[in-house]
């Protein structure tokens, strides 16, 4: 079953949630003011898939079901899979900014990889429940959102370290027919208005943390759940010519005493594997930012050069402009090679799904990471100070003014001030205004920050086999007899003194490197 966009605003009515904004009980999320371009951005995920056209991209067959399904909710099994759905991403964010959904197919593949191994480990039946889980959300066409980042409290404390209860979510009671959590998950994307959370740890866990090793789902109406939501996007601000229609909310989620049956829960207590999902989780996870940020990126490459254009000014036969242009399409587009190249080189993963290749799907999101704020200022210096001093809409039709105004802020001769003022304002808000500021840090830390990216390329890439290259060509030992350390302290399964356990990913041919 395909919905679309508004058979899913109607779905979110089956649902009683208890939701505040602002300190605002929300009485009805599918209708709130403050929620509807979240909602508008979720329903272009839906009605992308119903369109002929974007069919190949935006539908997949599930391999576990043979059913077809949004690949934003997808299991892939090819590295054309992982092409696919990483131009499905970039398509849907082009249109919407971010198209939030793909959160859900990055925990799917998380909780795949890491249900087969623990089933394995330790005998649980893990594995088929979340596949009967999986396959209900993707025959049903649903959305869960992924509610992982907890609370933390103090960083330097291990979850069981905590002063402050609830830093962490936990299971709290285990029961004949389910567990019962509590804690609270700090950063969620659309919480509002997803059918489901994933509720999944956020870290590497010891045996004294065995209780914060937990991974359930949890429905959006759940008794004892409370969302603390900020509003989606810039609703209901004339300005706002982008984000008044698509935006995103965030939430806080608080568990106080919620019961999740059996047949929800993926994970109770096998610490040990809570590194694994956290891991593959974010390696797909990062993947798949760098492209909904590509997407982000081909709105600012557009929106600069119309700017330029309307200020009498092209980019072709103007140095420094092109200079600068270029400079953010290298920016964005290099970020997106990386995206490219962890696809190609995918890895099989021996649960049966292919994993982006982990060292270029941290580096692509590192590069996302760290050039965002470059890819701002680039679309300031471009379009000029009008950006954040144009006279709110409210004046355009101002009496007063109104005449002056067209005359005086035109730019190019025959390029009317209002649609001048239209990309300005578009700018305005993808770089300059507050959710400009939503864009740089989601690109920043969405999906862990930058140090997070780091530890894992450095964890993956294989230092050892450019040591050996080396020694090839001088002499084997060249440093001491007994081999380089440091090269082999940073294989995958020696990251750490307590010695967790890292997820089985082939390493990928060094001939295959660039
Ligand atoms: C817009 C947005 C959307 C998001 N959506 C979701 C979502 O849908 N679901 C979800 O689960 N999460 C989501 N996240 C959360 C995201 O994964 C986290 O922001 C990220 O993992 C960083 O965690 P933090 O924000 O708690 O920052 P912190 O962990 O507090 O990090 C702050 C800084 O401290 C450093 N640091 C932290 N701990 C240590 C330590 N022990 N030792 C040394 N340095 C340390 C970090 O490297 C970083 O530089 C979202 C984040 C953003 C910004």
């Amino acid at each position: 079953m395909f919905m679309s966009s508004e058979e899913y605003r109607e779905s979110l009515r089956a649902y009683s949630p208890t939701v505040s904004i602002n300190g605002r009980r929300v009485e009805s999320v599918a209708d709130d003011p403050d929620l509807q371009p979240g909602i508008n951005a979720m329903g272009v995920t839906y009605d992308f898939a119903l369109r002929n056209e974007y069919r190949p991209l935006m539908v997949a067959t599930q391999h576990t079901s043979g059913k077809d399904v949004n690949r934003m909710l997808h299991i892939p099994t090819t590295t054309a899979d992982l092409l696919a759905k990483l131009e499905a991403v970039r398509l849907l964010c082009q249109e919407t900014g971010c198209a939030q959904r793909y959160l859900t197919g990055d925990g799917f593949n998380g909780l795949f990889q890491m249900t087969k191994r623990c089933d394995e480990d330790k005998g649980t039946e893990y594995h088929a429940r979340f596949l009967d889980y999986m396959h209900h959300v993707q025959d049903n066409d649903l959305t869960t959102g992924i509610a992982m980042t907890d609370a933390k409290g103090d960083r330097s404390l291990r979850p069981h370290e905590q002063i402050v209860q609830g830093s962490y979510v936990k299971v709290t009671e285990r029961k004949r027919d389910g567990i019962v959590i509590n804690g609270v998950k700090a950063i969620v994307t659309s919480a509002p208005y997803m059918h489901e959370f994933l509720v999944l740890p956020c870290r590497n866990m010891t045996r004294e943390d065995s209780d914060y090793a937990v991974a359930c789902a949890v429905p959006l109406d759940a008794p004892g759940l409370t969302i603390l939501a900020r509003p989606a996007g810039r609703p209901g601000e004339k300005a706002a010519k982008f984000s008044g229609k698509y935006g995103q909310s965030l939430g806080a989620l608080i568990f106080e005493d919620v019961f999740v049956p059996w047949d929800k829960v993926f994970l109770d207590g096998e610490y040990e594997h809570s590194e694994v999902l956290t891991r593959s989780y974010a390696t797909h996870h990062r993947h798949t930012c760098i492209a909904a940020r590509a997407g982000f990126g081909d709105l600012l490459i557009g929106a600069s050069a119309l700017m330029m254009e309307a200020n009498g000014l092209n980019p072709g036969t103007t140095p420094h402009l092109k200079d600068r242009m270029v400079q953010l399409i290298k920016t964005v587009e290099g970020f997106y090679a990386c995206g490219i190249a962890a696809s190609t080189y995918g890895v099989s993963d021996p649960s049966g799904n292919m994993m982006p290749e982990p060292v270029y799907s941290n580096i692509g999101k590192l590069l996302m990471a760290e050039q965002i704020y470059d890819m701002h200022r680039l679309a300031h210096e471009v379009s000029g100070g009008l950006i954040v001093a144009l006279p709110g809409p409210e004046e355009d039709h101002n009496p007063l003014a109104e005449a002056t105004l067209a005359e005086s802020l035109r730019g190019r001769a025959d390029i009317p001030y209002e649609q001048r003022a239209e990309v300005a304002r578009l700018v305005e808000d993808l770089t300059a205004s507050k959710e400009a500021g939503w864009y740089s840090t989601i690109s920043m830390h969405g999906g862990g920050s930058p140090e997070a990216m780091k530890l894992e390329i450095f964890r993956n890439y294989p230092i050892q086999d450019k040591v050996q290259l080396v020694e090839k060509l001088l002499d084997r030992g060249v440093l001491t007899k007994a081999g380089s350390a440091i090269s082999d302290a940073s294989q995958p399964g020696q990251c750490c003194d307590t010695g967790c356990t890292a997820p089985e990913t082939p390493k990928v041919p060094d001939s295959k490197r660039a």
